[in-house]
């Protein structure tokens, strides 16, 4: 089958900018955990951030699946876009559930870069994957929510203006069903930094910019609020099928990247007299990295067109998350065995990559808990928990 034209032109764009930011730039963001400004700023310039933002507000109109293009190809570059993707798939929810005042007000400054919306603050320390238990609380206070409680690994926060917060705001045993009494606020974090949000950053084993943050009666205005008070826990599951998809299309890039360098290092690496790449014991773990790659990337952009047509995609974009983080997984374990002792050298961005494509079969939601979905909800097995 071959490639739409357009998106086509979507890959080569992306790799022209991507090609300004080489290894060199983000080793030495890498080594100093500093957050990639000019990269992100560059992929705002050009528009790729604003590519699902309506024609009418400044942004491009496209749909998810070249969206997911954009992903891939920038991981497939080398680079890494867990320092922007949020602005994608937060989007989602504000076009689907804001207000037409709501996009109107916001839509048009994050198409033109004078807004970044990049934080997403949904995981909590006690809670867990178990969203639903989360104790962040909003309480309606006249024209305003004064919001209490903390959240972990909100990515991005200290470089982000705008916020999307699920908090409680009716208590859980006073809901008939646990899935309802979740709101979703679109938070200026310029206007209560300092002023009730404490944001603090976390290290971790990749440059990531996360960070943990705190609700001390942070008062926000009521108009933060997106679509209907306690339908939130629902906003964000449709907007969490667009995160999987988009994090999967990562994953196939990540895994391209790692299946290019690794093919190309065992041409050239000589021992024995002969490249490396001649030895099957080198060419068939590649090899089958690229099949399960590819068998990732054709889920992926299945799940997309599901999403795109207006289907649930729930179980395919489930499955695209689960088969590309493990191909990309998989790659990157492959590419540090390719390249023997120099996979460990950070020159070779191998080992800079291998720590990055860790995360994705935790996060955004971890292996375990995408097998218990589609034991439940496909196959119709037991319900565990
Ligand atoms: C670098 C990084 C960035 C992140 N960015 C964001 C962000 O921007 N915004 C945000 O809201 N969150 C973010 N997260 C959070 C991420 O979504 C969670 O870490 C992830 O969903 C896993 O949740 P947890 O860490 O609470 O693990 P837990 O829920 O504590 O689970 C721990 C382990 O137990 C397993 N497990 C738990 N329950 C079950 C069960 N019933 N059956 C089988 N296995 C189970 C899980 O699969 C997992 O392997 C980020 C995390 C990291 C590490």
């Amino acid at each position: 089958m071959t490639e739409a034209e357009d998106i086509t032109e979507i890959r080569r764009a992306v790799q022209a900018l991507c090609a300004e930011f080489p290894g060199e730039y983000w080793r030495e963001k890498d080594r100093e955990r500093a957050y990639p400004g000019e990269f992100v700023d560059a992929l705002t310039r050009s528009g790729f951030l604003a590519a699902l933002i309506p024609e009418a507000f400044g942004g491009s109109g496209l749909k998810l699946d070249a969206a997911a293009v954009i992903m891939e190809e920038i991981q497939a570059a080398g680079c890494n876009g867990a320092s922007a993707h949020a602005q994608m798939y937060i989007m989602n929810t504000l076009l689907r559930y804001g207000s037409e005042g709501q996009k109107a007000q916001y839509l048009p400054g994050i198409a033109n870069g004078e807004l970044r919306l990049q934080a997403f603050g949904v995981s909590e320390p006690t809670s867990g994957t178990d969203t639903l238990s989360l104790r962040t609380v909003a309480v309606r206070d006249g024209d305003h929510y004064v919001v209490n409680g903390q959240k972990i690994w909100t990515s991005r926060a200290e470089h982000s203006d705008l916020m999307l917060l699920l908090a409680r705001t009716t208590p859980r045993d006073q809901v008939k069903s646990k899935t309802e009494g979740l709101s979703i606020f679109l938070v200026d974090m310029r206007e209560v930094v300092g002023k009730g949000l404490t944001i603090k950053p976390i290290r971790t084993m990749m440059n990531h910019s996360t960070t943990e943050v705190f609700f001390d009666d942070m008062r926000i205005p009521a108009s933060s609020l997106i679509g209907e008070e306690g339908k939130g826990f629902r906003y964000i599951l449709s907007g969490m099928n667009a995160e999987r998809i988009l994090i999967a299309a990562e994953c196939v890039g990540d895994a391209k990247w790692f299946i290019q360098k690794a093919t190309d290092y065992a041409k050239d690496r000589n021992v024995f007299a002969r490249p490396i790449g001649r030895n099957q014991g080198v060419q068939f773990p590649i090899a089958r990295c690229y099949a399960q790659m590819r068998a990732a990337e054709l889920m992926v952009h299945h799940a997309a067109q599901v999403y795109d047509t207006g289907g649930n995609p729930g179980a395919e974009a489930n499955m695209a998350k689960l088969l590309a983080s493990e191909a990309s997984w998989a790659a990157a374990d492959m590419c540090v065995q390719t390249h023997g002792g120099f996979g460990f050298a950070e020159e070779y961005d191998v080992e800079r990559k291998f720590r990055e494509a860790r995360l994705y079969t935790v996060a955004p939601i971890s292996t375990n808990l995408i097998l218990s979905y589609l034991a439940e909800h496909v196959l119709g097995l037991p319900r565990s928990y």
